[in-house]
């Protein structure tokens, strides 16, 4: 049994926890020298941090923890996770948002995105085989539970071989977000869309 911290993310009985800086997000970003700059005028912070429980590895098992998300911006960009496919693709998850406004941008092997706004007591499903990164575009600490198949693995470099996702999240005049295409997006190959589909238990 856990207990989640809505209001300091985190929960009690977790066995793992890590963090990610924001020098750790070096290369997501469209203004690479304002990330830069905010590395050192900030201090490094910490963007995200997770407390996990881990069972074990079995296909048959759950790994969930909780995760939360400082507010911030890089240029007209969101604070975000790296984001990543599951190294056993067919993998789903689950997400439940807990505090602040998030967004969860899913996009399909063949390049489709789909955006999931996460709000407190808004539960948010990642099928199988898609990418997917979250993304605070409010103003407080997004924390959200998440779970997935404790055999799922994470692969990071198939957003880095595509440079990037093929959409950007970015902040509206209004307060409000929008999309717009990421113009260096390399659409991935039908082979290499066709490997990942087969991937299956
Ligand atoms: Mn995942």
């Amino acid at each position: 049994m856990s207990v989640v911290d809505v209001s300091a993310g985190g929960m009690s009985g977790h066995t793992g926890r890590y963090e990610k800086r924001l020098a750790d997000l070096t290369g997501l970003y469209e203004d690479g020298e304002e990330h830069a700059r905010l590395v050192g005028a900030l201090g490094n912070p910490i963007v995200y941090d997770v407390e996990d429980f881990r069972p074990g590895d079995k296909s048959g098992d759950l790994i969930y923890g909780v995760t939360r998300m400082s507010p911030g911006r890089v240029g007209r960009e969101f604070f975000l996770t790296r984001g990543h496919i599951h190294a056993k693709a067919d993998r789903p998850e689950i997400y439940y948002g807990q505090k602040g406004r998030g967004l969860m941008q899913l996009e399909s092997p063949e390049g489709e995105t789909r955006i999931i706004e996460i709000a407190p007591q808004t539960i948010c499903y990642v099928p199988p085989f898609w990418i997917h990164r979250s993304i605070n575009v409010g103003s407080e600490d997004l924390v959200m539970v998440f779970a997935y198949p404790s055999d799922s693995g994470q692969d990071y470099g198939i957003i880095e071989a595509s440079n990037g996702m093929r959409h950007r999240i970015v902040a509206r005049a209004d307060g409000g977000w929008e999309l717009t295409e990421n113009p260096a997006y390399a659409p991935r190959s039908t082979k290499t869309v066709n490997s990942l589909m087969k991937q299956h238990a």
